[in-house]
This record gives C-alpha cells, structure tokens and sequence, in this order.
C-alpha cells in the first residue's frame, strides 16, 4: 500500500472517500474487456492502480486532479466499468477517480425537455427520472440497467433508439468538466452555438483522456402517443439491407431498426428486421404501411406472432445477466476475466451504406480462410452501423494463437480503407488504440496536440484513445 497517497488522497476526500487495499484496487482495476477478447491488450489488464478515489462533488474532483497532476500521477476515471474496450483498465501506480458516488440527478425540466444530472447517475435511473416527468432519455444501449451518463457520453455509446435520436453524444446539450490541472469549465446548455469549434464535443467520446465530467445537461423526450413494432423476415441478408436502404431513401423513419442474420452450418440463413415507429398514430400508421410495402417488395414477410414484444421485453437482459454474474459477484475481476469459454469478438463498424454489402462480402472471404466462424451479421439504428460477431471454433484451451487477433486487424484495416471507421458503438480503449494513428490518419497529429494542450502531463487515462 502507498500510505502516503493513501493519506493525501484522504486529505482531499476523507478517510471513507479512498481505499488502497488490494481487493478494491483489483475490483476497480479493469472493466468488462475480459481476455477472452483483449487479444493485443492482454498483458495490460495486469496493471495495478494505487488507489481507489470516490469524490462525491466537483470540488474533490478538482482537489484531486491538482493533487494528481501536480505529483504526476496517472487518473483513470471510472464510470460503472461496463465499457468493452478497456477504457477504464486500470494503469499502474494509477488514482482510479470513481464517479460512482456522484450520482444525483440535480433537475429534470418538462419545460425545457432537458435533465441536468451528475456524472455517475445510471442511465436506467436518469430514464426513470424522466419518465416521472412523462419524458424519457434517448439513449437505450443494452447496457441502460448497468452504465452512467458520464461513462456513456465518455464512449459516445449507442444504443436501440439511434434511429431516432442518435447516439449518446447526440443527448448533450452542455457539460460541467474538470481539466487534468483542476480547472473547471461550463459550456452552455443549448442545442447549438455559433462559436464553431464546439467543446462540449472534444469530451464526448474522449474516454476520460482530456477531462473529467462532472455534471450534463442531457435531453429529455416526450413519450410517444404511439408505438408500432413490427418484424420482417427476409431470405437472406442482402434483400433485407437493401429494403432498410429504400426506407431511408423513401423518408420511413423508425425510431429503433435492428437487423441480422445468424448463419450457422452454411447456407443464405434468413434474416430478421425488428423496426418501430413511433409519434403521433398517424404518422406511425402512414410509416408502418410504407415499411410494409418496402419490405414485402424486397421479398420480406412478416415475423412470428409475439417475435417482436420477446424482443423487446429482454432487450436489456445481457446487462441484466451482467450485473448478476459479474458485478454483483463476490470475485467481480475473477469473473469478467473468464466469463467466455471461447475466444470471440463483437466487432463494430461504421461504413458508407455503398460499401456495407461488399465489405461483408470481403470480410467473409477473409475469415474463412483463416478459420473463424461468424455467430451474426447485422446492421443497428442505420444502414451504415455493422456488425459482426465471430469466434474462434478451436474454444480457449486451444494454444494460444495470434490468427484471431490478427484478423480483427485486417477486417478493421479493411473498414478503413474502404472509407469508415473501425468501431462506432463502443469506443476505442487499450483494445483498439494500435489502430487509432490508421484511423485518424493526417489527424492523428492535432489529435496528439489537443491531448498536449489540456493535459500536458499526460495523467488522464493514460494509454487509451490516442496510445
Ligand atoms: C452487457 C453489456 C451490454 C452493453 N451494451 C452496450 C450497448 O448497447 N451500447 C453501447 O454503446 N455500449 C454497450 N456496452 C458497453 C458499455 O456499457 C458502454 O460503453 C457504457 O457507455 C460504459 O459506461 P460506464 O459507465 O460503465 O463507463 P466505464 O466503462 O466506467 O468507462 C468508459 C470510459 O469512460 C470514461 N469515463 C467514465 N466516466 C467518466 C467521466 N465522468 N468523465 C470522463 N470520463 C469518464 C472512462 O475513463 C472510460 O474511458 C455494453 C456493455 C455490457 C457489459
């Protein structure tokens, strides 16, 4: 135990404020990138923080970074550590800053449509917060029951209602953030400014490396007068892509679109499209009838009776398993280390709607010929957003072998040079930090000089993001 830090860290937050012992600082060292699928970033879930810290207000934040940033000493913000990436991987040496404790929703407005809340809040609570109000959050991620506002602005998440409201960057109207020397900044809560360069934009998605938020202002939506949803079965995946195409093209807006096929032992297996609509009645009955007759010109037929409520109904039930197996359990480390048997990954890209066919075309040829099985194809919230999951067939007590990892490089690698993006959902952590210089190209270099500027000491997250 480091008793000196241990000591000044109390200073700043009171005795019940930090913990050095071994079991939190295990507990609260890494988030849910087991090794199952940490591949290249393995060796740095070993890394060992020195402290726990759990401010309860922004002025401990801001005690604690001056502290932090005058000792140099590494911070980790940490939301509920559910992020996929290993964003919240603990560094060695490292204060792990636990928002946790900062956790109350300090306003919701009918009026202005908006909840202003601390950082920690889950988003399950911050949707119930608002539903008390007749609103709801736009931002319903599979992880809603288990992840915090500050974590999912910091990863730029996306989650079911995309469609209609854009991922959770898209919630933020302004943002209270603690910079690494412990000055604080308060952008305004508007929808848009005409000072271009936009700041509350450069911490959204900035996984805890230029600053650490402290309070939002997020929106908050009327609850639909109506809600239609509906599924379509397709027989096979390109006739359902291309019928989610012409939605788009033709003006039908679902308010949640989740698509894919599940091939398993060759052949075209089908594939499903859940869609809603939502708003007035009319104008969700005129967008189901058009979805209807795209979808049946593009040979679809409707689902099973009762397909699309099961859908919807456990649509938060892998978070909810989650939070059971993992982090309610005793041994929270031991278990989200383990928890596959399989050497797998759920891989995340973005690409324009031109290139999405082609490149899952290319991709399949490239994962056939080293051996690795695809579990599903799909497309969530638009066109552009897809997704593969594959696995290693061999389990993991097979020798340890860099095939897999390799061949997530060359289908990122692909995405990018078929002009995307490596990942859109789930942000880029340790996990995919190698790849970042590739992805930002000619902007990996004011990326860096940013990161300079805020942090000159390089504390916040070391390692994650930019590498
Ligand atoms: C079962 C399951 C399902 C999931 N489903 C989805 C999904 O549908 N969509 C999706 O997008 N993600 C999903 N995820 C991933 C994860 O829930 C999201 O990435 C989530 O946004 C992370 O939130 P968190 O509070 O756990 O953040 P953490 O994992 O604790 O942190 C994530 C990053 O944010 C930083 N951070 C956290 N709080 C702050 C702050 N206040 N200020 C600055 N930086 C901060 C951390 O340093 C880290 O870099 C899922 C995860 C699991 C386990």
């Amino acid at each position: 135990m480091n008793t000196a830090l241990h000591r000044d860290l109390a200073r700043i937050l009171g005795e019940d404020g930090v913990a050095s012992d071994t079991e939190t600082l295990v507990r609260f060292g890494g988030d849910a990138l087991g090794a199952y699928r940490a591949f290249r970033a393995t060796s740095q879930l070993d890394s060992r923080a020195a402290a726990v810290a759990w401010p309860t207000d922004s002025g401990q934040v801001t005690g604690l970074l001056r502290y932090a940033n005058s000792n140099r000493i590494p911070v980790v913000p940490y939301g509920a550590g559910t992020g996929v990436m290993g964003a919240a991987v603990s560094a060695d040496g490292a204060i792990v800053l636990n928002l946790q404790r900062m956790n109350n929703i300090l306003d919701v407005s009918a009026g202005d449509f908006t909840a202003r809340t601390q950082p920690g809040v889950i988003l399950e609570d911050a949707h119930a917060a608002m539903k008390s109000e007749g609103l709801r959050l736009g931002h319903d991620p599979w992880s809603r029951p288990i992840a915090t506002v500050g974590g999912a602005i910091s990863t730029d998440g996306v989650g079911y209602t995309a469609a209609a409201h854009g991922p959770m960057g898209d919630q933020v109207l302004g943002l209270e953030v603690v910079l690494a020397d412990g000055e604080t900044i308060r952008t305004r809560a508007v929808p848009k400014s005409s000072y271009g360069p936009s700041l509350e934009r450069l911490f959204i998605g900035s996984e805890g490396t230029l600053g650490v938020i402290t309070e939002a202002t997020i929106k908050a939506f009327r609850r639909p007068e109506s809600r239609v949803m509906r599924s379509f079965v397709f027989p096979e995946f390109e006739a359902g892509f291309e019928a989610i195409v012409a939605m788009q093209a033709e003006g039908v807006s679902p308010a949640v679109m989740d698509y894919g096929d599940e091939p398993a032992g060759g052949g075209a297996p089908e594939a499903t499209l859940y869609v809603s609509f939502e708003g007035f009645a009319a104008h969700v009955e005129t967008h189901v009838a058009q979805a209807e007759s795209v979808c049946t010109r593009h040979d679809g037929r409707d689902g099973e009776p009762g397909e699309v409520e099961q859908y919807w109904r456990t649509r938060h039930s892998s978070a909810e398993r989650y939070r059971e197996e993992v982090l309610n359990s005793p041994d929270p480390a031991a278990r989200r280390l383990r928890r596959s048997s399989y050497r797998m990954d759920y891989l995340h890209m973005a690409l324009p709607i031109s290139q999405v066919l082609e490149y899952r075309r290319r991709c399949a040829l490239i994962l056939e010929e080293r051996d690795i099985g695809v579990r599903e194809w799909s497309v969530w919230g638009r066109p552009e957003f897809f997704s593969m999951l594959i696995v290693d067939e061999r389990g993991s007590d097979a020798p340890e072998s860099r095939n897999m990892e390799q061949t997530i490089d060359a289908v990122l690698t692909l995405a990018q040079d078929m002009g995307g993006t490596m990942e859109y959902c789930h942000g880029i952590g340790l996990k995919l930090a190698h790849l970042t210089p590739a992805e930002l190209g000619s902007g990996y270099k004011p990326a860096r000089d940013i990161k300079a500027a805020l942090d000159p000491n390089g504390i916040l997250n070391p390692g994650k993001l930019l590498g």
